[in-house]
């Protein structure tokens, strides 16, 4: 049984006098049911992580593929278990678009998150042209195989569908677009890692909200959410855990 993961990308956003969220957030569900993550700026991590208390999950957006050494402005993945992060996500559509990160780059970033006992969320998803062009799945299949690594389970490894056109829009795939996503995710992982892939939670992430997580929870194969947007406020994402 996979257990439903609720996961928010703050992005470039929040400043510690937002933290008011978190707790407000931790007030309204003390106990939810499925699992809740919050990733933050690197700056806010260790101050979130404090606020969360265990409550919920804290991780980063981002980390080097080097455990240290001369890289100015990056931050392993050992510093962010160090500041309190169980998790990060890795090869999001923004970080592949703004910095270049290629399947290898993502492979080796979650090769270091690995090593650095972090749960590694790694992003796939198609572009409108690629969609247009009927090329979805052979893109996905190839951004999975070449970002994810060997020995990948489910507790070190969350793999999230994020369709590069959804994101921020306010678009989404239909749920029939979804399903067939998600169940091409599932089998390509039970071909390459047998009963453990069956274990890997695969989250849906572009435009969810209140008002569209339900029904796109009830898709098969939908383990969760990666939410942007409204993971930023607690009654918005609050909504959203509440649904899952
Ligand atoms: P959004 O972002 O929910 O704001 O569309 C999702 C994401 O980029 O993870």
């Amino acid at each position: 049984m996979r257990k439903k993961l609720a996961a928010g990308n703050w992005k470039m956003n929040g400043l510690k006098a937002d933290l008011h969220e978190v707790a407000a957030l931790i007030a309204a569900h003390p106990t939810p049911k499925c699992d809740v993550l919050l990733c933050p700026p690197a700056t806010l991590l260790a101050a979130m992580s404090m606020t969360a208390a265990g409550r919920i999950a804290v991780g980063g957006q981002d980390c080097h593929m080097a455990a240290s050494g001369a890289h100015t402005g990056d931050v392993s993945a050992q510093m962010l278990a160090d500041a309190g992060a169980h998790y990060v996500i890795l090869g999001h559509s923004e970080r592949r678009a703004d910095h270049g990160e290629s399947d290898e780059i993502v492979l080796a970033k979650a090769q270091a998150a690995q090593a650095a006992d972090l749960t590694a969320v790694i992003c796939v998803g198609e572009t409108e042209g690629e969609r247009d062009a009927g090329a979805t799945l052979e893109i996905i299949g190839r951004q999975l195989a070449g970002s994810t690594p060997e020995g990948a389970t489910g507790a070190n490894t969350v793999i999230a569908y994020e369709p590069v056109w959804a994101i921020g829009t306010g678009r989404t795939p239909t749920l029939e677009q979804i399903a067939e996503v998600h169940d091409f995710l599932r089998a390509r992982l039970i071909e390459r890692f047998g009963a453990e892939g069956e274990t890997i939670r695969l989250l849906y992430g572009g435009s969810v909200k209140p008002s569209n997580a339900t029904e796109i929870f009830a898709v098969s194969n939908v383990d969760g959410a990666l939410v942007g947007g409204a993971s930023l406020k607690a009654s918005d994402f609050g909504a959203i855990i509440a649904a899952l």
